[in-house]
């Protein structure tokens, strides 16, 4: 009989080797990230908002692979999946402070006024990827941005009090 386990609190990433554990994380805007090590076999699942982005959520995430499974970059394939796009997501100077020295942040982040920068967190996380040596042609990006497509998703920039979406990954036994 399969098990689900409770909700784990306060955690951004998930990290297993183990066939039949899957992984979930929920998201409504922030980037859903999914790495498949598709060598050793190993997996993530990463939630990645701009406090994620900051921080190097996903990096951190890559770095628990390489030291408990043996992970290199060049074999995980990754997909981010839909998340609030740069059309949508204004960010203002406070959370553009925390990330502007980032390497990632000239491509991700475009400035429509002072003070105001659009944010392409997918863009973030994506370079973030390539810069630790995932191949480029190895991410792939659900295109769609949250709070545009109110008839496909969550959005909590767009409504505030809202639902989530969730994203899962396992090894099969
Ligand atoms: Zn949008």
């Amino acid at each position: 009989m399969p098990s689900v386990s409770a909700p784990i609190p306060g955690v951004d990433a998930l990290v297993t080797a183990d066939p039949g554990v899957w992984l979930a994380i929920y998201a409504a805007d922030c980037v859903p990230v999914l790495v498949l090590d598709t060598a050793t076999p190993a997996i993530a699942a990463v939630h990645a908002g701009w406090r994620g982005a900051a921080a190097g959520v996903v990096p951190a995430a890559l770095d628990r692979m390489r030291t408990a499974f043996g992970t290199a970059a060049a074999q995980c394939r990754v997909v981010l999946g839909p998340a609030i796009g740069g059309c949508c997501y204004e960010v203002d100077a406070p959370v553009a402070r925390a990330m502007e020295g980032a390497a990632w942040w000239p491509e991700a982040a475009r400035p429509t006024g002072p003070g105001r920068w659009h944010l392409d967190l997918r863009t973030a996380v994506r370079r973030q990827l390539v810069d630790l040596g995932v191949p480029a042609d190895h991410v792939s990006i659900v295109p769609h941005c949250t709070a545009c497509r109110a008839d496909l998703f969550f959005s909590y920039r767009r409504d505030g009090v809202t639902g989530r979406m969730g994203a899962c990954i396992g090894l099969r036994r």
